[in-house]
This record gives C-alpha cells, sequence and structure tokens, in this order.
C-alpha cells in the first residue's frame, strides 16, 4: 500500500522518513514550490514497501491527481545502496528530473495528456503519444535548469542527451532525442516565459517523427512514467 504525503512532504504516519528521502524532499522544494504556486494536484508519496528494481522516482496519476512516488527502501527498511539510490546525485540533476514529472503533472491537470500537437493516426498512436509527452516532460526539465541555474545547462543538458542515447531507445517511449536535441542551444526556448509555456512552445516546433520505428515492445506502464534512471552524473 502506498504512504500518501501531502506536497509539504510530512512524514507518513508510523513511517518516518529517512535520512536519503529526506534529502530528495529537500531537493525537489523548489520544484515543489512551483506546483504549488501553479496548484497543480500532485502529492508525494513516500513508499515504506522495499524497492524490487522499480525506478526510485517515478510518477502516478490517480483519480484526476498526480502522485510523485518516492521508492528508495531496502529491505527491512534500510537505505537502498548508495549506488542504487544514487545519494550523490547534485542536486541540479534532481531538481531537472523532478521538473520532468511535474511537466506530466501539468499535461494531465490541462487535460491535455496524450493530445497534439499532431493528430495519431497509425498503429502506434498510443506509444506515439506517450513518447511526445515525454519529450515535453524532458523540455521542462531543461527548461527548469535555463530558469533556475542557467550556468548547469549544459552539464544538464548532456547528462540528459546521454541517458536518451544510452542505451538508445528506437523510437520507444523515451526516445525524446529529436525533444533534447533541439534545446541544444538554450536559445531555442525563446524569450522568457513561464516555464510550462516556455517548454510548450518550444514543444510545438519539433518535428516529432522519429528516426526509426519502435523495435523493442512497449515496456512502461501507461499509468506510472519514470524519470531517466539515476546513473551517476559528471557533474
Ligand atoms: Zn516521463
Amino acid at each position: 500500500m502506498l504512504a500518501c504525503v501531502p506536497v509539504q512532504a510530512a512524514p507518513p504516519p508510523g513511517a518516518p522518513i529517512t535520512a536519503s528521502e529526506r534529502a530528495w524532499l529537500e531537493a525537489a522544494h523548489p520544484v515543489l514550490a512551483l506546483a504549488r504556486h501553479e496548484r497543480l494536484p500532485l502529492d508525494v508519496v513516500v513508499q515504506p514497501q522495499p524497492n524490487v528494481g522499480e525506478p526510485p522516482l517515478a510518477t502516478a496519476f490517480v483519480a484526476g491527481r498526480c502522485k510523485l512516488v518516492l521508492t528508495m527502501r531496502g529491505p527491512g527498511g534500510t537505505p537502498l545502496p548508495e549506488a542504487t539510490r544514487d545519494a550523490a546525485l547534485p542536486a541540479v540533476l534532481v531538481e531537472a528530473m523532478l521538473a520532468h514529472e511535474l511537466g506530466h503533472c501539468w499535461r494531465h491537470a490541462r487535460g491535455d495528456w496524450r493530445t497534439g500537437p499532431a493528430a495519431f493516426g497509425t498503429a502506434d498512436a498510443a506509444l506515439e503519444a506517450s513518447r511526445r509527452e515525454e519529450g515535453f516532460a524532458d523540455l521542462v526539465a531543461l527548461a527548469w535548469t535555463l530558469q533556475q541555474d542557467p550556468g548547469a545547462y549544459r552539464a544538464v543538458h548532456d547528462w540528459l542527451s546521454g541517458q536518451r542515447a544510452h542505451p538508445v531507445h528506437d523510437g520507444a517511449e523515451h526516445d525524446t532525442r529529436v525533444w533534447v536535441t533541439a534545446a541544444l542551444d538554450p536559445a531555442a526556448f525563446g524569450p522568457p516565459a513561464p516555464l510550462f509555456e516556455r517548454a510548450h512552445r518550444l514543444w510545438l516546433k519539433v518535428d516529432p517523427t522519429p528516426a526509426q520505428r519502435p523495435t523493442d515492445p512497449f515496456s512502461e506502464s501507461r499509468s506510472a512514467h519514470s524519470s531517466p534512471s539515476l546513473q551517476k552524473s559528471p557533474l
């Protein structure tokens, strides 16, 4: 069972937040502040169950609300091994990952999930729609970094490019290379604007046609979307 925590990130009853969870929640504070400002229907969920291989950070959509889910405990409630939870991940990347998830929430809250910018008329329509949502969320992550810490933009872009290119996801849900490449030069985002609108503006300009069609089966739940895997960053 999930232990639901309001956006203020109070500990779930009977399950105190661990040091690693607290570190992530503290790093999340600026992003959660934006969620409150935008009145997004966002809850933070700290799962007390052991992580059995799922992403330590993911988003689910339940009854019209976005659930930002942390699953960062090992057997018996012990912290995950450092290499797994990547406690050393720089805050600038944690924020970008959270902004990515917030991008998904924004689309859901607007009722735009899996809509536009072009009609989906192919047999792979569902997959293609999901891929475009991931592309939008990656642009939100980059726009967030550009807004909050422009000096880190190049490093965050390099990291995200690496995540999306290794391994290659040709045409799959997380094949967002066309959008990430479009944002190589941060000037592509144009003049300053509210975060989501700025990402949306660039998203609409990108031709989302994948270089290749999918070669792997759709592997991610349609109701839960994970952030880029937590690998050590060169930052
Ligand atoms: Zn995503």
